[in-house]
């Protein structure tokens, strides 16, 4: 194996993220501007061959888990295709997939098929109301539906992220910790970060995951964190004090978790981002298309992954909002 891609914080990146489109059958007013979005043209989008192209080239450098994302990727075409020549690279261990479950029930056969074994339903209301005020479009009932396809289709546990934003979705938590004692899905709450499309995130709106974990105590039962957890991993994990019942909390805003980063993603159109909140792209997709050896690629990855800073300034008055919205990197 080559050098890891190690950033000058000494942070060794072995996790992409591929966004794998823009386009989104919802309109979530975190994400989302509620009309005319303009999404990217087709050909600009990176074609499966170009995606498994990068990924050869990055995997000898120690990449070994990739998460597909979009906009929403089961909009995408064929992706149970593009989830078989991923899983059949040499050295790639893990592959996993954020959906909005709309589409779930359809295609969680085909991906659990294509070698797919990690899943996270993104849903943030309990009650087709709720849905429809975050959405702002129909389908909550689709979601329940593709949470219980995939795990008929044999992906467990199935992880639900619901972001939880003060006075709209705090509504949903005790109903979420029921839900995952009763179905074996693991809850993840996500602190509501600034990456809508509308530039309109607070800080007042965040929901911050000390909160939550004192509401399900008093309102359901304590909440223990798990032991031996993975250092890297974004969400801290906890369980209810009977064992029924699995919590995480994503907690961006409150408990920054940069300095255990292991992550960077690659956009829809190509472009190389060494963390969600970076200011500065590399575009991959001139090199692919404009006959860039993979040498050159390689380097333009080690590049950006030494430019990478330390951590998001959210908690700054230097934080600067990035003008690529959420749907269009990807989580
Ligand atoms: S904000 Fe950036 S550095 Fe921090 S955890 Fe997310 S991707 Fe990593």
């Amino acid at each position: 194996m080559q050098l890891p891609l190690i950033d000058t914080f000494g942070r060794t990146h072995n996790n992409l993220r591929i966004s794998v489109t823009d386009r989104c059958n919802i309109r979530c007013f975190y994400c989302m501007p509620a009309e005319n979005v303009q999404f990217m043209p087709r050909n600009d989008l990176l074609t499966f061959e170009e995606i498994e192209r990068f990924v050869r080239i990055v995997v000898p450098w120690g990449v070994d888990k990739l998460r597909l994302t979009g906009g929403e990727p089961l909009v995408r075409r064929d992706l149970p295709v593009l989830v078989e020549k991923l899983a059949a690279i040499e050295g790639i261990r893990d592959i996993g997939v954020t959906t909005n479950g709309i589409l779930l029930a359809e295609q969680a056969q085909d991906l659990y098929d294509a070698g797919l074994r990690r899943l996270n339903v993104s849903l943030d209301a309990l009650n087709a109301d709720k849905f429809r005020e975050v959405t702002r479009r129909d389908g909550y009932e689709k979601v329940i539906e593709g949470i219980h396809a995939a795990q008929a289709a044999g992906f467990r546990p199935v992880k639900v992220n619901a972001v939880s934003i003060r006075g709209i979705t705090e509504s949903e938590i005790v109903g979420f910790g029921h839900f995952a004692r009763e179905t074996g899905c693991e809850v993840r709450f996500i602190e509501y970060m600034p990456l809508d499309a509308d530039a309109a995130w607070e800080r007042e709106k965040v929901l911050f995951a000390a909160e939550i974990i004192e509401k399900l105590s008093q309102e359901l039962r304590p909440l223990v964190p798990l032991a031996n957890q993975d250092p890297r991993a974004p969400a801290t994990d906890y369980e209810f004090d009977d064992g029924v019942g699995r919590i995480g909390f994503i907690a961006s805003v409150s408990r920054p978790f940069c300095m255990s980063c292991n992550r960077f993603r690659l956009t829809a159109d190509g472009k190389l981002r060494n963390c969600l909140f970076s200011l500065e792209e590399t575009d991959i997709r001139a090199l692919l298309r404009g006959g860039g050896s993979d040498a050159e690629i390689i380097q333009a990855v080690r590049d950006s992954i030494l430019e990478k800073k330390e951590g998001h300034e959210i908690n700054t008055a230097r934080f600067v909002q990035p003008a690529r919205p959420m749907y269009s990197i990807g989580g």
